[in-house]
């Protein structure tokens, strides 16, 4: 396992257009990590070159302290997990786990019980003398797992969308699985995708990238309490976070000519900057019209069997809203009620914290 620092790290394919912005941050010893974000955010080309496959154009990858920018995949030491299985058809599963650590020079009873105890883990047991070739793309994929998690040495093991072709009723239970597997076997991990429920349940820390930049890096918690940028509010969470055009002066919010009350104190917002609030669907309430609340108009209400929200719209701006248990929702116009605890501030998208 090793620590993993990024430092001034940026990345152009060719040309003026850089896939990877610059950034720098650090990558835990013993972390499960979940890259997050959209397709063509730079996923693919961070993962690339902590493994070695791609070397940035700008910057330098240190593991535990030691400049590896120029080093090979092998000389990494990295394990990596891809979209589709990456095993040998004519070898036994038992066989396919055993290669990573016999091409390493291991001795055979280290290697046995390695095997064993992997086979244990992924529920290949039964499997082990069995041919690769004949078994379904779920049990190969799982195969390719196994042979990314075998070696105990590794700085890191690399998931490129790991799960993309497992059936769908399978996912839930192997994302569970990869994440008592990492608590089982305490190696670094790091986990790409695009879908926000595989990140939020593998992983202790969720690095949202949004156009080439990290917009935040933190628990689901925090992403889901206090979203650094607004991209991460609307990208995390089902319906996202509202986001509205505001004026913000002092501890007011003008939205649509109303004023809503904020929880803390706004005194310096950029001059010329681009000022919203945020606020999530959980935090916002339908009720009936009243003079004192902000009036929308209903579109629809989706109902998600544990909650129900309401789709309604502020002038041309979309939102959505919690509809209390138990209310009938009027046809037409709603009042909205804030949480002012959970509406934040944005300029330029990203979050102003305030005074309290
Ligand atoms: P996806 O989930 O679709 O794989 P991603 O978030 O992993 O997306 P990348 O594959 O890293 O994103 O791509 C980031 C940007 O770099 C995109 O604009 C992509 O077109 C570009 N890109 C990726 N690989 C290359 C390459 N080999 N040559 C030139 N441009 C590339």
């Amino acid at each position: 396992m090793a620590r993993i620092d990024l430092v001034d790290l940026a990345h152009s394919y060719g040309g003026d257009t850089y896939a990877l912005k610059p950034m720098t941050m650090t990558w835990r010893q013993g972390g499960a990590y979940a890259l997050l974000g959209p397709s063509g955010c730079g996923k693919t080309t961070l993962l690339n070159i902590i493994s070695g496959i791609v070397t940035p154009s700008h910057g330098k990858v240190l593991f535990d302290g030691k400049d590896i920018t120029n080093a090979t995949t092998r000389e990494r030491n990295i394990a990596q997990v891809f979209q589709f299985p990456v095993i040998y058809d004519t070898m036994t599963v038992g066989e396919n786990l055993a290669f990573p650590l016999k091409n390493r020079g291991l001795a055979r009873d280290v290697i046995g019980k390695r095997v064993k105890e992997i086979a244990e883990l992924l529920d290949l047991t039964p499997f082990l003398d069995r041919k690769a070739v004949r078994l379904s793309p779920d049990a190969k994929q799982k195969i390719s797992l196994g042979r990314g998690l075998v070696r105990s040495d590794v700085a890191a093991v690399l998931f490129d969308e790991p799960l993309t072709v497992i059936d769908p009723h399978l996912k839930w239970e192997l994302r569970s699985k990869l994440k008592a597997l990492h608590q089982a076997l305490d190696l670094t991990m790091i986990y790409v995708t695009h879908d926000q429920t595989e990140a939020l349940t593998f992983a202790d820390t969720v690095v949202v990238m949004h156009d080439g930049a990290v917009v935040q890096s933190g628990t689901p918690e925090e992403l889901f309490a206090k979203p650094a940028h607004t991209f991460v509010g609307y990208f995390i969470g089902s319906p996202g976070m509202n986001i509205v055009p505001a004026e913000v002066k002092g501890n007011e919010a003008k939205i649509d000519g109303h004023t809503i009350k904020l929880n803390r104190t706004y005194d310096s917002l950029p001059v010329g900057a681009k000022i919203e609030i945020g606020v999530r669907p959980e935090f916002v309430e339908v009720a009936p019209p009243a003079p004192g609340l902000l009036s929308a108009n209903i579109e629809r209400i989706d109902d998600l069997g544990r909650v129900r929200f309401a789709r309604v719209r502020i002038g041309d701006v979309k939102f959505a809203a919690k509809v209390p248990n138990g209310f009938l929702v009027p046809d037409n116009t709603a009042g909205l009620v804030f949480d002012p605890a959970h509406i934040h501030v944005y300029a330029d998208s990203l979050l102003v914290e305030g005074r309290a």
